[in-house]
């Protein structure tokens, strides 16, 4: 029975078979092969190795659109996983989503890491690169994939498959590397994006300061050199332009141990930090604004209410006064919205 595929343009193509993702797109064009990354079938991401069913949707994903970055990112931090499992067999996983700029990848590992390090890993990934080694996906049995990773020794992904609802789920396995994830990756790590390691930080599992502290290796990664390039040398150019650099030879203001975060202003500073405040006052009087001053610690009955307690708790700081519960204002508004 032949496969008809439609296209973005609503175009069809015939196969005698369902084509795997990566022979629809050689089907369209050589140059779309070469490019693609992943594809998208029926509106959901897949690898360039899953079959096309008849009647499916198909598009092809390239470095181009967003989600071909993210894709290369996150395949990226697979790539430093199984780069970090070579000189640490013993590291435990935790996750390595995409972020803006690149990826990272937490573990737990028989010690800690120094920025000495970084080189070493950075060229264990380039090895694997050069391997061109495959990104294999298993569908499994969330039973199986249990039984996997408890093997391995690897009991972080336990507690997320543990978590899970799902009956069937996704496993890849790139060189000796293999991970618990829904996917898609690039095909190889031949296709992998260009990349630097750049910082290493804690970060508590699950982002829950009641977890153990894992090791979290950042990296910045773009589809081509040139690319990377550009985003390095922009951080290069940032970094004399830094507010506390300039602000300390301006003698403007400094830092202390005591406040992190929170600027002393000198003399300078302060007398440039109130004509801002001036003209600012200045422009919202002649808007006919007029001005309110509410208080900075508030009862959590307010965040409650204003719903900044359920969405950004993570990110707020947290008081109690007399034994009522308060937190430091995250914003604005609910205190004006009170008055
Ligand atoms: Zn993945």
């Amino acid at each position: 029975m032949s496969t008809t595929i439609v296209l973005p343009d609503g175009s069809t193509l015939q196969f005698d078979a369902p084509p795997t993702a990566h022979e629809a797109a050689r089907a369209i064009g050589e140059g779309l092969a070469r490019a693609a990354v992943a594809a998208r079938i029926d509106g959901r991401l897949a690898d360039l190795s899953a079959l096309v069913p008849d009647g499916a949707r198909f598009s092809v994903i390239t470095p181009s659109v967003p989600e071909g970055v993210e894709i290369m990112r996150h395949s990226c931090a697979h790539i430093m996983a199984a780069a970090v499992l070579s000189l640490f067999p013993e590291a435990v996983f935790g996750i390595g989503p995409a972020i803006e700029n690149g990826f990272y990848y937490d573990f737990e590992l028989p010690r800690p890491l120094s920025p000495d390090d970084l080189p070493a890993i950075e060229k264990a990934m380039r090895e694997i690169v050069s391997k061109k080694l495959p990104f294999e996906r298993s569908e499994m049995s969330r039973g199986e994939a249990l039984e996997l990773f408890r093997s391995l020794g690897q009991y972080l992904k336990v507690e997320l498959l543990e978590e899970m609802e799902e009956e069937t789920v996704t496993v890849y396995r790139c060189g000796d590397f293999i991970d618990l994830c829904r996917g898609p990756h690039i095909p190889h790590t031949g296709r992998a994006p260009a990349f630097a390691l750049s910082s290493i930080a804690g970060a508590y599992w699950r982002g829950d300061v009641r977890n153990r502290m894992l090791q979290r290796i950042y990296g910045f990664a773009f589809p081509d050199k040139k690319a990377l390039k550009a985003h390095l040398r922009m951080l290069e150019e940032a970094k004399k332009r830094d507010h506390r650099k300039i602000g300390k030879e301006m003698d403007l203001f400094s830092f202390h141990e005591e406040g992190p975060g929170f600027p002393f202003f000198h003399p300078r500073g302060t007398a440039v930090l109130n004509e801002i405040t001036a003209y600012w006052r200045e422009e919202h009087r002649r808007a006919g604004y007029r001005e309110i001053v509410t208080p900075t610690v508030l009862d959590c009955k307010l965040w409650h209410r204003s719903g900044h307690y359920e969405n950004y708790a993570d990110n707020m700081y947290f008081t109690s006064v007399d034994e009522r519960e308060f937190a430091l204002k995250p914003m604005n508004c609910p205190g004006a919205m009170l008055l």
